[in-house]
């Protein structure tokens, strides 16, 4: 049996008026994610953290910002062909931790309902998707509210 782990990072600019799509989760919020997509920060984490267990390149190779295929579509979507990619090579997800950072809102009312979410795309049970939020104290681009990031890891198993 082989284990691999892999790890996964997105940004995204936020801006008034956007609709804030976190966890494969609405999030009630005056700004939202500036992207192609729907902005996914910590789908977009872990698919790449998915991807990166098994070397098979980046998010961005995999689903273009340059595709109208790709074009505001629900990151859930691409989670969904991301984990495909690694079931059909004979792995499944062990377990994966995220961290998402966020000055506002206060994300921990959604965040039982997001490892509900990705568990259910990633057929798994919610207690082997944790999802972690913290502000940055008012710091950088993160503090002032223009963005938000995601960082996540994956470990998957044959
Ligand atoms: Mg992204």
């Amino acid at each position: 049996m082989e284990i691999r782990i892999g790890n996964g990072y997105d940004v995204h600019l936020l801006a008034r008026g956007l609709p804030l799509f976190l966890g494969g989760v609405k999030i009630e919020h005056t700004k939202g994610c500036i992207a192609h997509s729907d902005g996914d920060v910590i789908i977009h984490a872990l698919c790449d953290a998915l991807l990166g267990a098994l070397a098979l390149g980046d998010i961005g190779q995999h689903f273009p910002d340059t595709s109208d295929e790709f074009k505001g579509i629900d990151s859930k979507i691409l989670l969904d062909r991301t984990y495909k990619m690694i079931t059909e090579r004979g792995y499944h997800l062990v377990n994966a931790d995220i961290m998402l950072l966020l000055q506002k809102p206060k994300i921990a009312p959604y965040i039982v309902k997001m490892r509900k979410v990705l568990a259910e795309v990633l057929d798994t049970a919610p207690d082997r998707v944790s999802v972690k939020a913290t502000t940055t104290e008012g710091a950088g681009y993160i503090g002032r509210e223009e963005g938000v990031a995601a960082y996540a890891v994956v470990i998957i198993s044959q």
